[in-house]
């Protein structure tokens, strides 16, 4: 879920009240990451939030875990997140975002525009779901992602062989209340493959947090097994990250 670190409301505190009142266990904080436009985390937020985020570890009623939501921004694989900000989160989202800064749409305009702004049509363009598929490949085998947001949504993959580096890294596909009806044509084959899934409210409102009504419906339409849901039947286990302790 986001917070007013990024384009969200409220601050961790905020979020930990309402999770622990609706006797949620375990919540993930994971604003935007660096290079997003405007509201974005930077360094100085990222620091007042893992505060916060040590203090609410303390209370212990609600897991929190640290995270960012880090953005894809060309096909080397990229993202918008620095290393030693990755060390000190607990879990790594990453996703495709369309309001990135302008350095990043110099460099990569097709992907950034083109998905983001262009038409449906465009979007399916074959050349362009061969970048985005080696976007998302790169990005997932050079970082410790744990989570694949809102796949599907704006930036269209081979999510055939999404599947297979997702399964073979060990990221979680992420069901995205938001979101949910971009992975419409894409369960039957993440069925198939083999992969896990987490549950994702992106709640940017406080009043968000925990709500899953669309995600319940699409998890019972597609028969998707609880044991292969994290926050479900199944435990998430996230990746160590680098040098986590020596920060
Ligand atoms: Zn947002
Ligand atoms: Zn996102």
């Amino acid at each position: 879920m986001h917070t007013a670190a990024s384009d969200g409301q409220g601050c961790v505190a905020d979020k930990y009240a309402c999770a622990a009142a609706r006797g949620l266990k375990e919540i993930a904080i994971c604003d935007h990451g660096f290079g997003s436009i405007l509201l974005h985390s930077t360094r100085r937020k990222f620091d007042v939030q893992n505060g916060d985020i040590l203090k609410a570890a303390a209370m212990k009623s609600v897991t929190v875990r640290q995270s960012i939501e880090a953005s894809v921004v060309n096909d080397a694989g990229d993202i918008d997140v620095p290393d030693d900000i990755i060390a000190r989160c607990d879990v790594l989202h990453l996703g495709f975002h369309r309001l990135m800064q302008f350095g990043y749409i110099r460099r990569a305009p097709q992907f950034m525009l083109v998905n983001g702004w262009g038409t449906k049509s465009a979007r399916l363009d074959e050349d362009l779901v061969e970048y985005n598929t080696r976007a998302f490949s790169n990005a997932l085998r050079r970082y410790p992602v744990d989570v694949l947001c809102h796949l599907n949504h704006r930036a269209q993959v081979d999510v055939k062989r999404i599947a297979e580096v997702a399964l073979e890294r060990g990221v979680y596909i992420e069901l995205n209340e938001k979101h949910i009806e971009t992975m419409e044509s894409a369960i039957g084959i993440l069925l198939e493959s083999g992969v896990t899934f987490i549950l994702g409210s992106d709640a940017h409102r406080t009043a968000q947090t925990g709500l899953f009504p669309r995600v319940t419906e699409f998890i019972k339409r597609h028969g998707i097994p609880e044991e292969r849901i994290c926050g479900v039947g199944a435990e998430p286990r996230f990746k160590p990250k680098k040098n986590k302790t020596e920060v």
